[in-house]
């Protein structure tokens, strides 16, 4: 069978079963919105961010691209942030990495990947660099990948952090807080590398002292 076609069916067949446990299920799901968690997560298959978390359709408001960036400029990715955190108001922002991450790899390699790529793994090339010392003193090359996923999600909470959408929300109610979680593609675990509150202390340069209304 086309791999298209038996998508569309085991679809048929998950919305038979969710209808036969909870007949009010889609209905309910239907008229209400309300997620507490927004998901900013990569793009890559192994890290759905629902499976993972035992969560259900309408507890997570998600986000994904090419090794989870937060990139001041991402139009894409400033939209799914203002609305969650603006109009859903969900407590947590979740930046989630994972190891073996193959945006992290390819932006420590020196391969032309033609513009468009070269161009997002730019932003991982400058995280490198903000840590190079750190990073060279691994001489194990999984174990320096592993540590620039996690210096990379650091560096994404920080990002998002630098946000008004964030610094506004802070301001007004208190919330939400920022997790960078890595995601273990061998054991299935998120681990917590940094984690960022109201009350956390930012670089002066990139506070905003005199945000308005939400
Ligand atoms: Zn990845």
């Amino acid at each position: 069978m086309e791999s298209i076609n038996k998508l569309l069916l085991e679809n048929k067949a998950w919305a038979a079963e969710k209808k036969f446990d909870d007949p009010e299920y889609f209905k309910r799901l239907s008229l209400i919105q309300t997620p507490e968690f927004l998901w900013i997560g990569c793009s890559d298959s192994r890290v759905p961010a629902n499976e993972i978390t035992g969560t259900q359709p309408g507890e997570i408001f998600v986000h994904r691209n090419i090794a989870n960036m937060v990139i001041h400029t991402d139009v894409n990715l400033l939209s799914v942030l203002e609305y969650a955190v603006v109009h859903l108001k969900v407590k947590h922002v979740i930046i989630c990495g994972h190891y073996g991450c193959g945006g992290i790899k390819a932006a420590m390699m020196n391969h032309d990947f033609k513009q468009v790529l070269n161009m997002w793994l730019r932003n991982i090339k400058d995280v490198y660099r903000l840590h190079r010392e750190e990073l060279e003193s691994i001489p194990n090359q999984e174990k320096r990948e592993d540590r620039l996923t996690e210096l990379n999600v650091q560096e994404q909470v920080l990002h998002l952090a630098k946000t008004s959408i964030i610094q506004r929300a802070w301001k007004h109610r208190k919330g939400p807080e920022l997790h960078g979680l890595v995601y273990g593609l061998k054991d299935g675990l998120l681990n917590t590398i940094f984690t960022m509150t109201p009350d956390s202390a930012l670089d002066p340069l990139y506070t905003y002292n005199d945000l308005g209304a939400e």
